[in-house]
Order: C-alpha cells, then sequence, then structure tokens
C-alpha cells in the first residue's frame, strides 16, 4: 500500500466525512511559510496550520530549544513537583498580560485550557458557598472540542449530536457594527434572569465562525456590565493570542481586564501541543483553604511539560525580537492593502483586517454552509492552485505565518482573485 491507501486503512481524520472526503495531501515538509508534499508540489500555509504557527515551520530557533530540554529534563511529574522552564514561562507571561492575571495553571490545548476556566469558575461559587451554573456564551462561538469547551461553543455542526447533554449555557448576539445594543441588553437580561457563573467569549475575532470582528469598546462594556454583576469573565484567547492581532493579546485593546484568559495555539510556536489558563489572585483565592475540597481537583498527565515550557519560552524571545515586531507590522500593511482592494470587487462584502487576520465574505444567493459547496470548490481550487486556505462558508480568511514574506502573500492573494473569477 502506498501512503494514502495505508492512511485510508487507519486513520480517522478530525472534521471528515470519511465517504465523501477528498483524499488527504500527504505532506513530507515544511520550512518557513511553504509546505511540500511527498510528490514535491510546494504550498503557501496561509492559515498558519490552523493558527498555531507564528514563526514559520520547523523553525531551528525553536527546535534547539526543545533539543536542549529533552536531553536535559524531558517530563517530570507536575504534582508535587516543578520546574524552572514552567516557573519561566509564568514569569514572563504574567509580564506580558494584563495586570490583574496572577496565576497560571497548564494543560494540554486549547479545549482543556478552556475547560480548566470554566470548571473554575463553576467552583469558585461553589467554594464560597453559592450555587451558580449558567455560562454565559456568544452565539456561533467556537470554543474547543470537549464537552465544557463544547457546550460553550455555538456552531451546530460541532454539537447538536450531544443537544441536552451540556453544562447550562445562554447565548448572546455577537455585538459586531449595528448589533451592539442588541448584545448589551440580552447580557443584562441572561444575567437577571438566570444565576450566571462566567460570560466566556473570543475577544475582538471570533476565528471559527469566520473571522467575525467586534470593536474592543462594546466588549469593555459587555465587560463592566459582568463585574458590575458579579459574573467572572473569561477572554479566551487560544487564537487571538501572541500577535495575531497586532498587539501580543487582543485584550491588550481593552480598558477592562478579564478574570481568566485562555492559551494555547500558538503559545509553542507551533510545536509542542501545551495550553495555559490563567487567573485573578482573587480566583485563586476562592481555592486557598485549609479544606482540601476547595482545591481544583483538576489535572493533565502532560501538565506543564518541560519540553513545550522549553519551546514556549523560545517563542516569546522570537515575538519579542525586532524581526517579528516589524513582520506584525508589515503583514498589516500588505493585508489592509489587500483588503481595501478586494472591497472594491463585484462579488465581495465585509472585507475587514485586525492585525494580520484579513477576511472578507463572497456574495451568495442563498445561505452558504460551513461545509457546503461553495466552500469546498474554493477549498478545493487554494490546494490545486498550491495555496492552503480553509474558508468558513463562504468567509475567505488569510491568517499567515509572520514570516510570510510580501512576496508569498501577493502570490495567495492572486490565487484568491483568481478563484473568485473562476470558482466563485
Ligand atoms: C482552536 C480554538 C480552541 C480549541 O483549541 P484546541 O487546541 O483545538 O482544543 C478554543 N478556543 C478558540 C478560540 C480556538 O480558536
Amino acid at each position: 500500500m502506498n501512503l494514502i491507501e495505508k492512511d485510508n486503512a487507519y486513520i480517522w481524520h478530525p472534521y471528515t466525512q470519511h465517504k465523501t472526503a477528498k483524499t488527504p495531501v500527504a505532506i513530507a515538509k515544511a520550512e518557513g511559510a511553504l509546505v511540500w508534499d511527498v510528490d514535491g508540489k510546494e504550498y503557501i500555509d496561509a492559515i498558519a496550520s490552523w493558527w498555531v504557527n507564528p514563526f514559520g515551520h520547523s523553525n531551528k530557533f525553536i527546535a534547539d530549544a526543545i533539543y536542549a530540554q529533552l536531553t536535559t529534563l524531558e517530563h517530570v511529574l507536575f504534582g508535587g513537583f516543578t520546574h524552572e522552564p514552567a516557573i519561566k514561562v509564568a514569569e514572563q507571561l504574567l509580564d506580558m498580560l494584563p495586570s490583574n492575571q496572577q496565576k497560571v495553571f497548564f494543560s494540554d490545548n486549547g479545549s482543556t485550557a478552556v475547560e480548566v476556566a470554566i470548571k473554575a469558575s463553576l467552583q469558585y461559587f461553589f467554594n464560597k458557598g453559592e450555587m451558580r451554573k449558567t455560562i454565559i456564551a456568544f452565539e456561533d462561538a467556537f470554543h474547543g472540542d470537549t464537552f465544557a469547551a463544547m457546550a460553550a461553543s455555538g456552531i451546530s455542526l460541532y454539537t447538536q449530536a450531544f443537544k441536552g447533554m451540556f453544562i447550562d449555557v445562554v447565548r448572546i448576539p455577537v455585538p459586531t457594527s449595528g448589533n451592539e445594543e442588541v448584545s448589551k441588553s440580552a447580557l443584562k437580561k441572561v444575567i437577571s434572569e438566570n444565576d450566571c457563573a462566567a460570560f466566556i467569549f473570543e475577544p475582538l475575532v471570533l476565528g471559527a465562525a469566520g473571522m467575525v470582528m467586534y470593536e474592543p469598546e462594546i466588549l469593555d462594556e459587555l465587560i463592566s456590565i459582568c463585574k458590575q454583576n458579579n459574573v467572572l469573565t473569561i477572554a479566551d484567547e487560544v487564537m487571538t493570542g501572541f500577535g495575531k492581532t497586532g498587539k501580543t493579546f487582543a485584550c491588550d485593546y481593552l480598558s477592562q481586564q478579564p478574570d481568566a484568559i485562555c492559551l494555547s495555539k500558538a503559545l509553542t510556536g507551533g510545536t509542542i501541543p501545551m495550553a495555559i489558563t490563567t487567573f485573578t489572585q482573587e480566583i485563586f483565592d476562592a481555592f486557598y483553604s485549609d479544606d482540601i475540597n476547595k482545591a481544583l481537583f483538576h489535572g493533565h498527565t502532560f501538565t506543564a511539560n518541560p519540553t513545550g515550557c522549553a519551546a514556549a519560552l523560545a517563542a516569546f524571545e522570537l515575538l519579542a525580537s525586532k524581526q517579528i515586531q516589524n513582520d506584525l507590522v508589515r503583514v498589516n500593511k500588505t493585508q489592509s492593502a489587500f483588503a481595501q482592494k478586494i472591497a472594491k470587487h463585484p462579488k465581495v462584502k465585509a472585507s475587514r483586517v485586525l492585525g494580520t487576520i484579513m477576511a472578507f465574505d463572497i456574495k451568495t444567493d442563498g445561505e452558504s454552509a460551513y461545509y457546503g459547496e461553495l466552500r469546498n470548490k474554493l477549498y478545493d481550487f487554494f490546494i490545486r492552485n498550491g495555496v492552503i486556505l480553509r474558508p468558513v462558508g463562504n468567509t475567505v480568511y488569510v491568517l499567515p505565518p509572520y514570516v510570510m514574506t510580501d512576496e508569498q502573500l501577493e502570490k495567495v492573494y492572486s490565487v484568491i482573485e483568481k478563484a473568485l473569477e473562476e470558482v466563485a
């Protein structure tokens, strides 16, 4: 059997209907913003491999840090033990985050980062002798695929088989332009009618919903409504974190500070799976007691894996470098110029940019499905033309590694323009 035949025989892929799915592309290697398949065909990775890879593939600097750590201390249990890489990650990260973030909890992926935030929020009130069961989330939010994270997610394709099996979540509209007041009054209503523990949100950009964007001012208002009502706020920065929005965190655009922040994806520069949830001292203190029952009984075997921590430290160093900070500005400029140009295209609406993220919608007659016909045609066209892009419904977005050159970006744009002529 060749590679693809073996894949077909043994592997169950994520988000895939195997009966109707196209054959996957077998990738052999990657460097910078480029990946190559086993036949040597080159692709530009215009979505940073599901938004994880800011500094380019097969990055030597991170690889060296990982190798040095692997041959010094590859893993040690984090229950009853600690180590310098984890402590350094915590120290440096808290320095980068909003000043109210004081405690760092490690886990493995974006979903677990959210799971930890939600469990801690519910138990925070339990520990204070108060029963609060409701989580508030945006319509069309995406917070991951484990159970509490899935409950908070509003994309029905992902959650429909489990309806009725979730923790209590009430949804409010995303405060996109024109919907600010609706969102605000929905939040007030939800809080007045339910025992709400926390409001979880993707700050400024809802990624999986199709890079849906809204303004920091209205998020500040929503957070302060929560604060006035003693409802905790959780910023899910799993996608937005570490530079994508042009600032280190989307929360850096806010004047309000959330009570908890979820991080993963670019945390290790797209190398080792790792996640972090950070908390205020006040949340931590609600668990701090002589009573063992008040502890947060949550953990994962690979919690604070030293190799992952070493990768994160290398990634922090790269993010702070002049080179990458310049790239953030450059990519934003190039993306903004294209967004303005493509906005004039008769088939395009709602072109938008925040930091390194550019997105636009293709005008369609009817409703466009998440994995619908247009989306699949576009996806296939991009792959045929050597560009990795995964449209969401009728939304096309480019979220490149920051190191992608302007020349590579222009090539991505020209394939998009061709797709608008030939496919849309
Ligand atoms: C990707 C994502 C998650 C889930 O992360 P996984 O590592 O895939 O579990 C959660 N929240 C947001 C905002 C994401 O983009």
